[in-house]
């Protein structure tokens, strides 16, 4: 079954990590010269002339309080994008290993294997949007070492079956990666608390989405701790920059403005896909677990075009399989989800 140590590339295996100055100094002093910083300070009034903590404890404490994970099954990468380049660069040796991914999914699975040389097997959803678990058993050989599982899925907005997501992590040896980047948009239950019955999980979340902290660019994986391990041997000595780890600290302190905000969102969501189905122009809108809502209309690339030429850009899924003649439409704000409908019911 699942062996961790299998699993890695043997130089990462063998790899000595890179420790910084303050990785090696612990304690508490008043004069540090151990890291050729500029101690003179900056040009900016907040200085920003030190090195930040590469481990981030202070933000992965108050997400352990928001998240009931303990610190040490967290790790945080310069967004989701960077938690997933980093398991390919540890597990997948270039030109031999394969990953599974389930498409239509997000983009990164594939661009990062490609940047890594990793081949990607396909296994499309089946036509309810649900995984096909009997293609993706037929896809795994002794070289599969990671399953990308979106759910909810972008850009189908629905999420898996939480039986099947069971099926695989209990019968793939390899990784299973549940990204949960809208998982704040959905009534279903997040796979985090599972991470104790599944040594192979890895679940991702981000600050990019419920928590409106794209610009930050902080990603999450909570694992085991093994795992987190490897994902620290690899990742760049300070992945995540100062101004990231305050303004996210500060953020966890708001969890209230933010589920105001999840409930809106969602209110929103439920309202657009009403108002939406009575346009002529739409012909079918998803069930959506997410902050968007995949929307087939009459003519995907005329309407796109159409809402364009207004001033307004959603994005154009009608070329992925699966999605033919499909627009993929953020909820906005009121004022902004307004605008597309009278768009839409001009057009
Ligand atoms: N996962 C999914 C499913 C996404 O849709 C996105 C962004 N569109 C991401 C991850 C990227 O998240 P981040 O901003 O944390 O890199």
């Amino acid at each position: 079954m699942f062996q961790l140590d299998k699993l890695l590339r043997d130089n990462i295996r063998k790899l000595v990590p890179y420790s910084s100055a303050r990785d090696e100094f612990k304690g508490e002093a008043q004069v540090f010269l151990d890291a050729n910083e500029n101690s003179l300070g900056s040009p900016l009034t907040r200085w920003y002339n030190r090195y930040p903590d590469p481990l981030q404890w202070k933000v992965k404490e108050a997400l352990s309080r928001v998240k009931g994970i303990a610190p040490q099954h967290i790790f945080l990468g310069n967004g989701s994008d960077e938690c997933i380049d980093i398991l390919y660069r540890a597990f997948c040796e270039p030109g031999k290993d394969n990953v599974i991914i389930n498409p239509p999914t997000y983009g990164m699975y594939e661009v990062s294997a490609h940047i890594n040389d990793v081949e990607v097997r396909r296994a499309t959803l089946l036509d309810d949007f649900q995984l096909d678990l009997v293609h993706l058993e037929n896809l795994v050989d002794e070289n599969t070492k990671i399953i990308w599982i979106c759910s909810p899925n972008n850009p189908t907005a629905n999420s898996m079956n939480r039986q099947d997501v069971e099926v695989v992590l209990n019968n793939f040896p390899g990784l299973v990666v549940v990204d949960e980047a809208y998982i704040n948009f959905s009534r279903h239950r997040s796979f985090i608390q599972e991470l104790t019955d599944y040594p192979n999980l890895v679940v991702m979340q981000t600050m990019s989405k419920a928590w409106g902290l794209a610009g930050l660019r902080l990603g999450m994986a909570f694992a085991s701790e093994a795992i987190i391990n490897v994902y620290n041997k690899v990742k760049p000595p300070y992945n995540i920059n100062q101004a990231t780890q305050e303004l996210a600290l500060k953020a966890l302190e708001d969890t209230d403005q933010v589920n105001d905000m999840i409930r809106a969102l969602v209110t929103m969501r439920e309202q657009m896909t009403i108002e939406l189905a009575a346009l002529p122009v739409v012909k079918k809108i998803y069930p959506s677990d997410a902050n968007f809502l995949l929307v087939k209309v009459t003519d995907a690339k005329a309407v796109y075009q159409y809402l364009l030429n207004k001033g307004i850009v959603v994005r154009d899924r009608s070329k992925v399989e699966l999605c033919e003649g499909c627009l993929r439409i953020t909820v906005g704000t009121a004022s902004e989800n307004r605008q597309l409908l009278e768009a839409l019911g001009q057009f």
